[in-house]
């Protein structure tokens, strides 16, 4: 029962990481301050209650008369409720009148009064019993949400205590933020790496676990990439530091996890928008209760007020949203924690929405559905040696980092080593979907696919080769071509059967390669639709077509590696990148991003998106479901304070149990 979002419930959850401007700032903690928080609440708990047992005990030994039992309960009362009136005043003060805090406020207070009524019964039992089950339902929120917290935090711990970074030839302890680009940081076996970096010294296997939610380890020596956040389990290494800690990994995934609390889910503005109704509507219904049937009936006005008063405060003591106000945002952001435990990150609680209602899941090609690692399986040169033109083509290519571009540099072993003349490369120009224009040596000098050779005026003599080719031309003559071939990835034809039969997702593919390629790719996977020789914008027209097909509230993702897709993935209802391993183009332009490059992650998501929805809906049916029943039957006169308290306390614990669920 947690003020902060009680009162309209537009602080997200996750607000109360950050300041929570609104009633209760007293739960709003840092992290870490949660554990004692809830000891506090436990201390008070207890305390109130042997108070209110206490007081029960004097009641029925002494005869004592009223004002004096009103006092003897008024000790425990005020134990248990003291925060709550007080938070009840300062909202009153700043003019918002119906929260939980001011609902429970006079409910409680006139359970206090109505003993003092002509025909009342006195409720101060009831009255303490109310603020105490309002403590112990709030203790318990706090716990769940702490929770979490805690666990969305361990799993997102991607940043180690300290760094040892080695100055002046000594070794120091810094805290990773003190690290500047060129540091050189030893990182012992069992120690996370604390910036993102390449190895100078040492051999090790690297645990990817908390980036990717995979345990395969990555083994790495001189030269590799060491991205932050991975945890070296071997032998020691000395890492060159590339990137500041805020610019790292580890602090990028951790930032995005940390804000998707704030796009909210549709149900979760639904929830809002519902407790700013239904709060003022139960108030209203309470004075109605309270005035209307008295007024009607015959018999003493004064004594019949009197009953449907005690019916009409019950009423305010089931009014409060809270079961739903909290699960709902403690369900969307326990199955945000889930996913990312498995290397699926999702920028936002809206995106679960979409995930859950997926329609049609279109895939890039190259680096999605294939591995993206291009071996070369010929060289045919026209004029020059074959070797020249693997020279060339790796030249230019160093200046892209389009999958091809990379395996053709890596081909090209002596790449790194060449400091000739011959090779100075100026003018590069990427043209994206076809390849590269740059003058090497005074040349012009081309790299792309046939579109690209078309522009340049060279004529292509092309093979029926099995690959994509990549083509050369210099000063607008055809130079050759190199044959590259890429792999399937081991589970795409898994993902798409998961997608396909498990979940009735249709599948597309966009490619910008050739259309022997991708027909050889979409048979071998089975999907349902495919189009080849795709520039970027044609895939984005693609990707709107499909867009304007009738399609049932059903959504639509797209599926890339952020190279050459970006719009896209911004098109897209639901942009989904892969390979966030070391590419800040994908972190950044889509909505979800897979850690590993796993095509079946992409099911996977759906699922853990689809379970959510679930018990959020579990959720709202069910505490919808109770609070209507209670208050027909408080209505009636069925239900007394306690049996209100409980149906309330009871709803808000087992709807924040469910709501627990989604981490899992
Ligand atoms: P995909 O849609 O399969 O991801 P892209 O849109 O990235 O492919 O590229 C489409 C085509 O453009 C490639 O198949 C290749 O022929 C050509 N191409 C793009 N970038 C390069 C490059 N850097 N070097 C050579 N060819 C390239
Ligand atoms: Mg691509």
């Amino acid at each position: 029962m947690g003020h902060c979002k009680c009162n309209g419930g537009e602080e997200g959850l996750h607000s109360t990481q950050k300041a929570c401007g609104c009633a209760g700032e007293r739960h709003c903690h840092e992290k870490g301050e949660d554990d004692g928080g809830v000891r506090r609440s436990v201390i008070k708990i207890l305390v109130a209650a042997s108070l209110l047992v206490a007081a029960v005990v004097v009641d029925h030994c002494a005869d004592m008369p009223m004002w004096a039992l009103l006092i003897v309960y008024l000790v425990p009362y005020l134990a248990a409720g003291h925060g709550v009136l007080k938070e009840a005043c300062d909202s009153v003060a700043k003019g918002d009148l119906f929260n939980e805090v001011t609902l429970m406020s006079i409910a409680t207070i006139g359970a206090l009064s109505i003993g003092f009524l002509p025909g009342g019964e006195p409720e101060f039992a009831e009255a303490v019993f109310v603020m105490l089950f309002f403590l112990v339902g709030e203790t318990f929120e706090e716990y769940a949400e702490g929770r979490s917290r805690e666990s969305i935090g361990n799993l997102m711990d991607l940043k180690p205590a300290e760094a040892h970074v080695v100055r002046d030839g000594k070794e120091e302890d810094v805290s990773p933020e003190d690290l500047t680009e060129g540091d050189i940081v030893i990182v012992r076996p069992g120690e996370k790496i604390p910036a993102d970096g390449t190895v100078e010294s040492g051999y090790s296997s690297l645990n990817t676990v908390a980036l990717t939610g995979e345990s395969a380890p990555r083994e790495v020596g001189p030269g590799d990439q060491a991205l932050s956040g991975c945890v070296n389990t071997q032998g020691a290494l000395t890492i060159r530091v590339e990137k500041a800690y805020a610019e790292s990994t580890a602090a990028k995934v951790m930032q995005l996890v940390e804000e998707s609390g704030e796009k909210k889910s549709r149900s979760e503005t639904f929830i809002a928008r519902f407790a700013k109704v239904y709060t003022p509507i139960v108030v209203i219904a309470a004075l109605f209760v309270a005035l209307v049937p008295p007024m009607l009936s015959d018999g003493v006005f004064a004594t019949n007020f009197t009953i449907w008063l005690g019916r009409a405060l019950t009423f305010l003591v089931i009014s409060c949203p809270c079961a739903l106000v909290i699960s709902v945002p403690l369900t969307f952001f326990g199955g945000i924690g889930g996913a990312s435990r498995k290397g699926i990150l999702i920028k936002g609680a809206s995106y679960i929405d979409a995930l859950a209602r997926l329609g049609t899941a279109v895939f890039d090609k190259t680096g999605t559905l294939t591995e993206g690692r291009f071996s070369v399986t010929s060289v045919c040169p026209s004029d020059i040696t074959a070797d020249e033109l693997l020279h060339l083509a790796a030249h230019v290519e160093s200046f892209s980092t389009h999958p091809i571009a990379i395996s053709l540099v890596e081909a090209y072993k002596k790449e790194s080593t060449c400091m000739c003349q011959k090779c100075a490369v100026t003018d590069v120009n990427e043209v994206a979907g076809q390849g590269l224009t740059a003058i090497v040596a005074g040349r012009r000098v081309a790299v792309g696919n046939t579109r690209l050779m078309a522009k340049e005026g060279a004529s292509v003599d092309e093979h029926d080769h099995i690959g994509s080719v990549v083509h050369v031309s210099i000063d607008g003559h055809y130079a050759g071509h190199i044959v590259v071939s890429d792999v399937v990835k081991k589970d795409s034809l898994e993902a798409i059967e998961n997608l396909r039969k498990g979940l009735g997702v249709k599948t597309v593919m966009l490619t910008g390669d050739r259309e022997k390629v991708a027909r050889d790719v979409a048979d071998g996977l089975g999907l349902d639709e495919w189009h080849s020789d795709l520039l970027p914008a044609d895939k984005v027209s693609h990707v709107e077509r499909l867009l304007n097909e009738p399609r049932g509230g059903k959504t639509l993702a797209f599926v890339g590696d952020g190279i050459n897709d970006a719009p896209v993935l911004a098109r897209a209802d639901v942009g989904i990148a892969m390979g966030a391993l070391g590419s800040d183009a994908a972190i950044e332009a889509a909505d979800v991003v897979l850690m590993d490059d796993k095509p079946s992650k992409v099911a996977q998501a759906v699922g853990i998106a689809r379970r959510v929805e679930s018990i959020a809906r579990q959720n709202v049916v069910f505490a919808i479901g109770i609070k209507v029943a209670v208050l027909i039957l408080a209505a009636l006169g069925l239900c007394g304070m306690w049996m209100a308290v409980f149906a309330d306390v009871g709803v808000t614990v087992l709807a924040v149990l469910n709501a627990m669920r989604a981490l899992r």
